[in-house]
Order: structure tokens, then C-alpha cells, then sequence
């Protein structure tokens, strides 16, 4: 039956349908651990917004699900295939519409990366804020479907920050249009902020009107070296009782600047045991550079300020501080955030829990914002009770997040993976609303069933 259909698509959209198995592969998953493996029974490349809107018609005649696609560098397997799925991919759209130097906007499709709408926009004195580390392959659509954070969200804001209109297909095929071209404005129920985020579970976005930020005309960059972990997690404390904005705030432990040195044969644990990466920009940023430096030295660091090409290539460093393996049931990445005040306590119970379970740990931080990615990993040779214990590790991580007032994910998105969890954080009248939100938009339930909320 799901033959018959797609050659319908296949003569409607002719050239935009493959089912080529390798294809099928290819996009049946994204960064993320797999739950439960699936191939889509077909990958369909859009060019057009009406090229969408045919495959949400034929999709909601046919009752098939449809799993939107950026880049597929999400962490959380919100791009993941599902049984019976079609994978809509958006990358082919790919066109910057409008570059509005004077309003300080821009008008992208979905597939722009996120690297190019930076380089396109920079010849103005502009700059896209909003800059996951996988900005050079992630892509806008995906970043605006998972409110993507990133390095300079720490002065900057997240994604939903600097979305101001957005042009969205609706599951039956309709298309819509939200928010606004100006900064401001109330008008209505805030469906663009409800839609970024959305995980592709409302809607899928064909059109994306962000705010601009001037590209700072001074950075200055420190590198401060702790002897360890906590101590460089109090920094933290220390530059925002300082009352000064970083705009890159970035925390990294011992074993995660061993494993860049392994990487890229730099030298960063041979100067500290934890570095805190710290960038200010803008006319004042050497004068909040000094009030920084001072602050961290008053806690025993080792600070230094970077030349441009050392500076890029420290921030470069912990764009690939991630690694570059995927995530699966033996190696979890997490993302949970919590108050700043909490960030040391977090950080020594996190070393803990890992020599408790007896599994592995690295950590790096979106700091200024509280945001830690603990890597969690195990011995696959160990098999399934080195499994369980990494499970239980991460359970009781995010337990203790919760605890101190934090979430369960800051930026990545609750996918499939996080769903376990989504009730620890959310109380039932919560959790059923948002069901009842995802039935108003979505009545057939086709839009990536079993992500993002639990229905
Ligand atoms: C090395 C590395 C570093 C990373 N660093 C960061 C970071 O610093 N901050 C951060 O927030 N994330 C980070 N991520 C995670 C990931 O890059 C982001 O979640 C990113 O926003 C995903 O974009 P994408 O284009 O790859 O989307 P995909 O992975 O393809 O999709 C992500 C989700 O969005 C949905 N989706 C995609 N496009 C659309 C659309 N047009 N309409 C509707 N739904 C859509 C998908 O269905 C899925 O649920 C990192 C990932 C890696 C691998």
C-alpha cells in the first residue's frame, strides 16, 4: 500500500522521491542514541514550499507519518525515522531570501546553514547570534525546530531570541504565516515562539525572518586554567558577581581537554587542569576583559589573553569539544541546565555519580547560561550491566537536575531520547495540555509522532 502511494508522490513530485536504500540509511537517524531503529520508507527532497505543502496533503490522505530533516546534527533523535515514516528533507532549500541591512533582518528558507547566513550577512556588519557548534552543518530550520542554542547565547540569547516571523506548513497542507518583520510586536497568541521548538511535531518550517545583531567591531578572549573542575565552575560565580556580560562563557574539564589534545594535538591539559574560555565583545570589551581577568585571579587562575588566531582556534576547539562520534546506548551526551548558583555543587556531584556507577565522564559547558553537556559513556565490551549503569548514572544526573531547579534539556530538544524524563520535569495538567495543543495542530497525528512531548 505504501508503494501505491509514494509512486502518487513520486508523479506529483517527479525526481524528489528516493528510495534508494542507501538513502534510506543515510537519513534514518541523526546524532543521537536510537531507541528504536527504523528505515523511512522514503526520503523526500523539497525544493519549494508548494513542493511541502503537496507532501503534508498526500501524507495526511494517506495517514503517513512525516519526520522533517535539516542536517541531522540533532543530539536528541527528534530527526530520527519511526515505523512507516517518510523522511522530509529540507536541505535543498536552501536560498537566502532577503538580507535587510537597514532593519537589521533577514528572510532565509529552512536549509540555509547556519555558517552560511553568518558569512552572507557579515559583509554588512551583521551577524546571526544565535551559533550552535554545529553551526557550519546545522541548519536554520533545524536550529529554529530545536530553539538551538550555542556559544554566544550567552549575551546574545537563544534562538527563539532573534525569530521574529516564521512561514510554517500545517499538517493538512496549509500555509500560514506568524509573527511579525519588526522587533516588537504583541498581536495575538505568540505562535512563533510556541513553533520554535517545536520539534517538528506542528509543523514544518518553510521560512524563517530572524533579527540581526551588529558583528562586534573589538573581541577580546581569555583562556583561564584551574587546577580543577569546580574551582573553574566557581569562576562562573565570580564574573557574574562581577556584573559583567561575557559573550562566550565556555567551562571544559580535564578529561575533555585531554581528549582535544589526543584530537588535535593541541596542548591544553598540560596548562590546567579545567579551562574556562572566555570571550567579551563589542567597545567595551577590553575594559570588561580587565574586570574579568581580575576576578579569576582572585580565585588562584592561571589566566591569559589570546591573540586573534590563538583566540579562534581555543573557541574552534570547543566547537569540536562534542567529539565527532554519534551518541548510542553505550556513549550519551546530556543537556541539562540549572540555576548558575547550583553549577558547583553540580559539577562535584557529577564526578561522583560517575566513579558510583563506574563509568566514564567529560564535561563541557554553555556556562554563562548553566547549560552542561556531561558526556556519560561505558565499556560496550562489558555489555548490557555496563548499559544499566550507565542508564542509572544518567537518570540519577538529571534527577539531581531537576532537584536543584534545573531541566532536563537546555538546547538540544527532547527528541525521542529525553521522553523518559519529560514527566519528571513536567506535572500531568502540563504534560496534557501540550497534548492537546500537538491534537489542534496536528489531528491525524502524523507530524514526527513519539518526540518531543508525551501524548
Ligand atoms: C558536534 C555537535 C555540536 C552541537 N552543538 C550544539 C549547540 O551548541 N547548541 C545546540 O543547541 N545544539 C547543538 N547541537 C545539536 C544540533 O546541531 C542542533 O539541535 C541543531 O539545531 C539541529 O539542526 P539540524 O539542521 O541538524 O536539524 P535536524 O537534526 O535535522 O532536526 C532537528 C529537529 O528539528 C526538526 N526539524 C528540522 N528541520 C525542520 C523544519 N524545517 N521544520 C520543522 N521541523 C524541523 C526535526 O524533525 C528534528 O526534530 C550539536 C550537535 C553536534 C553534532
Amino acid at each position: 500500500m505504501i508503494a501505491a502511494a509514494l509512486d502518487e508522490l513520486g508523479h506529483a513530485l517527479p525526481g524528489r522521491v528516493s528510495t534508494d536504500p542507501e538513502d534510506l540509511t543515510r537519513n534514518s537517524r541523526d546524532q543521537g542514541p536510537v531507541l528504536e531503529p527504523a528505515l523511512p520508507s522514503a526520503v523526500i527532497r523539497v525544493r519549494t514550499v508548494e513542493d511541502v505543502q503537496v507532501v503534508l496533503r498526500w501524507a495526511s490522505r494517506h495517514r503517513v507519518p512525516v519526520v522533517s530533516r535539516g542536517a541531522g546534527s540533532g543530539v536528541s533523535g527528534g530527526a530520527h525515522a519511526t515505523q512507516g515514516c517518510v523522511v522530509l528533507s529540507l536541505e535543498l532549500m536552501n536560498h537566502i531570501l532577503a538580507i535587510n541591512p537597514d532593519d537589521e533582518t533577514a528572510v532565509v528558507e529552512p536549509g540555509v546553514i547556519n555558517a552560511d547566513l553568518n558569512t552572507a550577512v557579515a559583509e554588512h556588519g551583521l551577524m546571526y547570534a544565535p551559533d550552535p557548534a554545529s553551526y557550519r552543518w546545522s541548519t536554520i530550520g533545524g536550529n529554529v525546530a530545536t530553539n538551538a542554542g550555542g556559544l554566544r547565547c550567552a549575551k546574545y540569547g537563544v534562538t527563539r531570541d532573534s525569530v521574529l516571523a516564521l512561514k510554517v506548513v500545517l499538517a493538512g497542507g496549509t500555509l500560514i504565516s506568524t509573527g511579525h518583520s519588526t522587533f516588537k510586536g504583541v498581536a495575538g497568541y505568540d505562535l512563533t515562539a510556541l513553533l520554535t521548538g517545536s520539534e517538528g511535531t506542528l509543523g514544518v518550517v518553510v521560512q524563517v525572518t530572524v533579527r540581526l545583531r551588529y558583528l562586534p567591531r573589538d573581541v577580546r578572549t581569555l583562556a583561564a586554567f584551574f587546577e580543577d573542575f569546580p574551582q573553574a565552575a566557581a569562576g562562573v560565580l565570580a564574573i557574574g558577581r562581577a556584573r559583567v556580560q561575557p559573550s562566550i562563557l565556555e567551562l571544559l574539564d580535564g578529561r575533555t581537554l585531554e581528549a582535544l589534545d589526543g584530537a588535535h594535538g593541541s596542548n591544553l591539559r598540560g596548562r590546567g587542569g579545567s579551562l574556562l574560555l572566555v570571550r567579551t565583545d563589542g567597545y567595551g570589551a577590553a575594559a570588561e576583559a580587565a574586570a574579568i581577568r581580575s576576578a579569576l585571579l582572585g580565585l588562584g587562575a592561571v589566566v591569559e589573553e589570546e591573540g586573534s588566531a590563538e583566540a579562534e582556534r581555543l573557541v574552534d576547539l570547543r566547537r569540536h569539544s562534542r567529539g565527532d562520534e554519534v551518541d548510542d546506548l553505550f556513549r550519551v551526551g546530556e543537556d541539562v541546565a540549572i540555576p548558575k548558583s547550583r553549577l558547583v555543587d553540580y559539577v562535584e556531584a557529577l564526578e561522583s555519580m560517575a566513579a558510583r556507577y563506574a563509568v566514564q565522564l567529560k564535561v563541557v559547558a554553555h556556562a554563562g547560561d548553566g547549560n552542561l553537556h556531561p558526556t556519560f559513556w561505558a565499556e560496550r565490551s562489558e555489555g548490557p550491566q555496563a548499559h544499566a549503569r550507565l542508564d542509572e548514572a544518567l537518570d540519577e544526573s538529571v534527577r539531581l537536575a531537576l532537584a536543584l531547579g534545573g531541566t532536563i534539556t537546555g538546547e538540544h530538544g527532547v527528541g525521542q531520547f529525553k521522553r523518559r524524563w519529560l514527566a519528571w520535569e513536567q506535572e500531568p495538567a502540563v504534560l496534557e495540555l501540550q497534548a492537546r495543543i500537538k491534537e489542534v495542530f496536528d489531528p491525524l497525528g502524523i507530524l514526527n509522532p513519539g518526540k518531543a512531548i508525551v501524548a
